[in-house]
């Protein structure tokens, strides 16, 4: 059940594009539509106007317009309603995002019985970020209204529990596991009165259809299409960048340390390349607009630096890739350089690994990605914020000898074929099937 992202289609519109996913994937769907200052308040506003920046740390873009609170609180309540409709005590109830953390309780306000669950793609900022969001601790509150609450790495759900500890009501960690953490707190009910709750915090990161990425990655579409690229390229060495255009990706900081990579090392010019694929993303929020303009200046100085008749260094396309043509990109590149400046996981560096069925390909990855707790081991990881360094590691990755190449590759590989999207839905499900938390009457 979800938004179906439509602004302006009628709702019978929507129901029959619903309709037509559901048979096709065998799945019951439905779709809850907003009205257009719900999708304002609601999904530009406080989910990605305030929570979106704060929760990556990024203060300045944060807009704690009071107007955005009351709607975000309006539409928790109207998924609930709907829920409250479409299923039955015994269903487990998974719910996923930002967007969506006082569901929860307003299923408790509506006296649904059912266990839920909470997955954070995103990070969960440390306490001094938290507590600048006006609405903090509504939002703890909400959260603690779930049964198991799930984050990406340790990072965020250790964060996550000093937030806690500071804001909710006698709250005390019962027992902590390496990837569990039970915690007990009191916890006002629908009725009014106190009473204790235990519930389950969690690690749980997320990962990709491993199998299926590397079996597309062998088609022979994608094959064809990467001889294309390869011919293109005329021996040059392929750097890679997929991201939305998002201020989070760190694309300026990758676009500076390429710079840096050409002014120092001069033998490269004209035997590498940077293709960076930007993906449209919010486009009516004003700060993404700014950054498309800021990319493309940047862009533009450094083709103008190094350009020669035959070759420019930065190939820039601001499109959304087919699935074939994004295999072909991640089998030719020689390297991926993936640096944002905060990441809840990032699915592009495993994608990258993934489709890499040649093993010959070097990650370049910035440490303050989620990705970088599995995959330090054979990723070259970096401080985006270190442009030097980026540029030291660029050059490392294009002069990296083959058999380490191989060696560090597979490693990757195998970390995430361990651990892929089917193993994480396995292991939340386990988890929240464990036995009920015992709630007693307190004070
Ligand atoms: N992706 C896409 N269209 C494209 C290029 C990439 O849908 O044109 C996908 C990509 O395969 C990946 C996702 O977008 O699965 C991006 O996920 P990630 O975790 O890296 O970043 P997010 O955009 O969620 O912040």
């Amino acid at each position: 059940m979800g938004w179906s992202g439509a602004a302006t289609v009628e709702d019978a519109e929507i129901a029959d594009i619903f309709k037509h996913l559901a048979a096709r994937d065998n799945l019951r769907m439905r779709a809850v539509s907003l009205s257009h200052e719900e999708i304002d308040g609601f999904y530009q506003g406080f989910s990605n106007g305030i929570i979106w920046p704060l929760f990556h740390d990024i203060l300045k873009n944060c807009n704690f317009n009071p107007t955005y609170w009351p709607i975000y609180c309006r539409v928790n309540r109207k998924f609930a309603e709907v829920l409250a409709r479409e299923t039955t005590p015994n269903d487990f109830l998974w719910v996923h995002d930002y967007h969506l953390m006082l569901l929860g309780q307003e299923l408790s306000r509506l006296q649904l019985p059912n266990r839920r669950g909470f997955f954070l793609h995103i990070p969960f900022p440390s306490l001094d970020f938290f507590r600048k969001l006006p609405w903090r601790r509504q939002i703890i509150d909400g959260l603690l209204d779930f049964d198991l609450i799930a984050f990406q790495t340790d990072r965020d759900r250790h964060n996550f529990l000093q937030c806690a500890e500071a804001l909710a009501e006698r709250f005390t960690v019962a027992t902590d596991g390496p990837q569990v953490t039970h915690v007990r707190f009191l916890k006002r009910t629908a009725a009014g009165a106190n009473a204790w709750r235990t519930i389950q915090i969690a690690t749980l990161p997320i990962s990709i259809d491993y199998s299926k990425m590397a079996a597309d990655a062998a088609s022979a579409r994608v094959q064809h299409r990467m001889t294309q690229l390869r011919a293109d390229l005329q021996e040059r060495q392929m750097i890679l960048g997929v991201d939305r255009l998002d201020y989070t990706k760190g694309i300026l900081h990758r676009l500076r340390a390429l710079r840096l990579t050409l002014e120092r090392h001069p033998e490269l010019r004209g035997k590498i390349i940077l293709v960076q694929h930007l993906v449209p993303s919010r486009e009516s929020i004003g700060d993404y607009a700014q950054l498309r303009r800021d990319v493309e200046q940047l862009v533009s100085e450094i083709n103008g630096q190094f350009r020669t008749p035959d070759w420019v260094p930065v190939q820039y396309l601001y499109h959304s890739l087919s699935r074939e043509d994004l295999l072909a990109y991640y089998r030719t590149a020689n390297i991926a350089l993936i640096t944002p400046l905060k990441d809840g996981m990032n699915l592009v560096a495993k994608e990258y690994c993934a489709a890499q069925i040649d093993e010959d390909g070097v990650l370049i990855l910035s440490e303050l990605a989620g990705a970088a707790a599995e995959l330090q081991v054979g990723a070259l990881l970096v401080n985006p914020h270190d442009i030097e360094c980026t540029a030291e590691r660029i050059y490392q990755a294009l002069v990296m000898p083959r058999d380490e190449r191989l060696e560090r590759m597979q490693r990757l590989r195998r970390t995430i074929r361990n651990h892929d999207v089917f193993q994480w839905a396995e292991a939340f499900l386990t988890a929240a099937a464990a036995p009920q938390a015992p709630v007693s009457k307190g004070a």
